[in-house]
């Protein structure tokens, strides 16, 4: 599983406006993200 699909899982499925497919990348899942790529937060922490 690739980054985007890691954060997907972990991040959009518990959000609100979830929906089943979700392409989007809204500001909160960017940081999100962001936050791992640069090493300031693991997955686990997310
Ligand atoms: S991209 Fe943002 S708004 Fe959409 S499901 Fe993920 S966290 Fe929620």
């Amino acid at each position: 599983m690739d980054l985007t699909e890691e954060i997907r899982a972990r991040v959009c499925r518990r959000c609100d406006f979830y929906k089943e497919g979700e392409t989007l990348e809204c500001a909160a899942f960017k940081t999100a993200k962001r936050l791992v790529e640069q090493g300031k937060v693991s997955l686990d922490e997310i």
